[in-house]
């Protein structure tokens, strides 16, 4: 079992399979960097297996795939199927832009995922063009009725950001729930890579404004999530993911691997160590020793709490959010 120095149990990895993506959200892609990894420095899906075999045998039992945009890279199944292969009873998830998932849903589903996170900012197709920069909403809402007629569990995820979607924090909601989807309400996360005017709300005006035309109750905290729940009286639950609260780090069970093989002990900090070597010279104990190192030395919290609020420099394309 794997444990941080502050005796957080770590059990869920998130592997950043590709950081290109086919979208460009202002508030983490805004412009297309200046140059991408070499396709040379990225992990292969066999080399991202033997880490991702060493993090299930010390105690990894849910695996999320994100990016970027994962459904970018080539034959993404494949990986899932050597995953659920080795370890069957690990939970293995996807987070996308939904926009490739007409085409995969069914496939990645066979191949052993199980669950999927759709990013869904807008219901508006003028204003989610203006988020990604992209013409995208008629295709990520089919790519959804695919995610839901392949059997995959669905969850959304939404950004909401000041005078660009707020206004749609209800239309969201009431659409999630119509496809019987959670929606999680994710606050802006302030970052170097992101455009430069963005303001975001924070969870309590959302709760706020949905507390206008529905009536809900906070629940406890699901284990597994870093979400806070609600659920209305006819039981439909959703949530919000507040990263600025004082306390969201204290629950916190994960470890994030980029296509680099960087191993990151918390989405806001610089800090991570390089399994590629150690992966390539099929050194699994090097290997487990900077999965070790890492988890024990993940940081206490991170700083989008502080007043004034600190800008973090990491680029959420490249950890995978
Ligand atoms: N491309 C996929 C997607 O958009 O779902 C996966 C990668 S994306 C980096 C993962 C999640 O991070 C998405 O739900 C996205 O909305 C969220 N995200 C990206 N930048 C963010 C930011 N600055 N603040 C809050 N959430 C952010
Ligand atoms: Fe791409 Fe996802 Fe980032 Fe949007 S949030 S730019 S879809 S990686």
């Amino acid at each position: 079992m794997l444990r941080d120095r502050y005796d957080r149990k770590v059990t869920y990895l998130r592997v950043s399979v590709t950081e290109r993506c086919n979208f460009r959200c202002r508030y983490c892609m805004a412009e297309k960097p200046f140059s991408w990894v070499p396709k040379e420095n990225l992990l292969s899906y066999e080399e991202l297996f033997s880490f991702i075999k060493i993090g299930i045998d010390n105690g990894i039992q849910k695996i999320r795939l994100t990016g970027g945009e994962p459904t970018t890279r080539e034959n993404l199944d494949e990986l899932i199927g050597m995953i659920h292969t080795y370890a069957p009873n690990v939970d293995i998830g996807l987070t996308t832009n939904g926009f490739l998932l007409p085409a995969q849903a069914e496939k990645l589903k066979c191949a052993g995922l199980r669950r999927v996170n759709i990013s869904l900012d807008s219901l508006n197709r003028e204003t989610l063009d203006y988020i990604t920069q992209k013409d995208v909403l008629e295709q990520i809402l089919t790519g959804i009725d695919a995610a839901s007629d392949a059997g995959l569990s669905i969850k959304l995820n939404s950004v909401i950001l000041r005078g660009i979607n707020d206004h749609e924090i209800v239309p969201l909601f009431e659409y999630a729930k119509e496809i019987g989807a959670q929606i999680r309400y994710i606050e802006y996360m302030e970052n170097s890579h992101a455009h430069e005017t963005l303001q975001g709300l924070r969870s309590d005006e959302i709760i706020e404004v949905l507390g206008k035309s529905y009536p809900f109750i906070p629940i406890d905290r699901d284990e597994s999530g870093p979400a806070n729940l609600y659920e209305t009286p006819d039981g439909y639950r959703f949530g919000t993911i507040e990263p600025h609260r004082h306390d969201f780090c204290a629950t916190c069970d994960r470890l994030r691997l980029t296509a680099e093989g960087d191993l990151i002990g918390c989405l806001y900090f610089e800090g991570a160590k390089s399994i590629k070597e150690a992966i390539r010279e099929g050194n699994i104990a090097k290997a487990t020793q900077i999965l070790e190192d890492v988890v024990f030395n993940k940081p206490e919290k991170n700083l989008w709490g502080i007043e004034n609020i600190e800008i973090s420099s990491r680029a959420f394309y490249r950890t995978g959010g």
